[in-house]
């Protein structure tokens, strides 16, 4: 009897959706205070809303000076 195994489906990278806490500076769950963008509010760690401010780097999603 030849039983063949099957292999498992490959499991499927899990989509890499943007969550409301999901800080796109860092890439990572935002922690602390928010900072949400006030042109396309889009929402950032407080830290590196202002990290990212001291860098002139601009809000990932709508390009606009991070004023924290
Ligand atoms: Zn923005
Ligand atoms: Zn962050």
């Amino acid at each position: 009897m030849s039983d063949k195994k099957i292999p498992p489906p490959p499991a499927l990278p899990p989509s890499f959706e943007i969550k409301d806490n999901f800080c796109l500076f860092h890439k990572g769950v935002i922690k602390g205070e928010i900072y949400s963008c006030p042109t396309c509010k889009t929402k950032y760690c407080l830290e590196c809303a202002k990290k990212a401010r001291l860098e002139a780097r601009l809000c990932i999603k709508c390009k606009q000076l991070v004023i924290p």
